[in-house]
């Protein structure tokens, strides 16, 4: 008997917590509360509908043919090729050291005729990549960018596993200063995107093995499916 009421007049001593009492409005006030926060919601709507060029929202995927990506937007790591399809990467490695989850591999070869290091092999790993742009920005020579290309979706892994360089040689600039066309055809060799080793280092993972040519679909370097803009290409291989 003591204790019920110790509980009535003090709640909080006896554990019980009682919620705060609501206030209440009247049936108008109530009313013109609703219609207000109505309008405000419609006057979003309207102004949306009156601007139609401040519409943030994309029509996806029907406007498909004339979609463009932020510039910030990362979605595939890509080496930069010029128009004669030469590209700066001397493979020093920076770029690799500084990745922090190893989703590159720079392999390097000696050139069979100058004899001197060059890049071989461009790897990257974009099933692992966090896309954190630290590669791009720590390359001294602006060897890679990132594209907006989003449409990554494969139906086998092992089409994560890039090559991005499309051929083994010397960089552009170096190429540059052998005269004799005939030697410097000698010093390069075409790469593809699919065919290299398998994932990094040269190694298979267990049931992943390398692609080859014909099973990629790729031509080499010839028809266009090994330039820069290849996200959606696993996609359509794999149909
Ligand atoms: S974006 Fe980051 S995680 Fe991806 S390859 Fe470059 S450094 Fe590595
Ligand atoms: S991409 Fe840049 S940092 Fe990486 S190996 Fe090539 S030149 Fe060096």
């Amino acid at each position: 008997m003591m204790q019920a009421t110790d509980k009535q007049e003090n709640p909080t001593r006896s554990g019980l917590v009682t919620a705060p009492e609501l206030k209440r409005h009247g049936f108008f006030r109530n009313v013109f509360s609703g219609i207000k926060s109505l309008l405000e919601g419609m006057k979003v709507t309207f102004h949306y509908l009156s601007h139609p060029s401040t519409v943030v929202t994309q029509q996806y995927p029907e406007n498909r043919a004339t979609l463009k990506m932020m510039e910030r937007y990362r979605a595939l790591l890509t080496m930069i090729h010029d128009e004669n399809g030469l590209h700066k990467c001397t493979g020093c490695q920076i770029c690799h050291d500084n990745c922090p989850n190893a989703s590159i591999n720079v392999v390097t070869r000696s050139n069979p005729v100058s004899g001197k290091k060059e890049l071989d092999r461009y790897i990257w790993r974009m099933d692992s990549c966090t896309f954190c742009n630290l590669c791009v920005q720590v390359c001294p020579f602006g060897v890679l960018k990132m594209d907006g290309s989003f449409e990554g979706a494969v139906y086998d892994r092992r089409l994560f596993v890039f090559t991005l360089n499309h051929y083994a040689g010397p960089a552009a600039g170096l190429l540059a200063k052998v005269a004799d066309p005939e030697e410097r055809k000698k010093m390069i060799e075409p790469r593809d995107r699919y065919s290299g080793p398998v994932p990094l280092n040269g190694q298979e993972l267990a049931g992943v093995k390398a692609l080859k040519k014909a099973e990629s679909g790729c031509c080499g370097g010839s028809g266009g499916c090994c330039s820069d803009s290849q996200g959606s290409q696993g996609s359509k291989e794999m149909k």
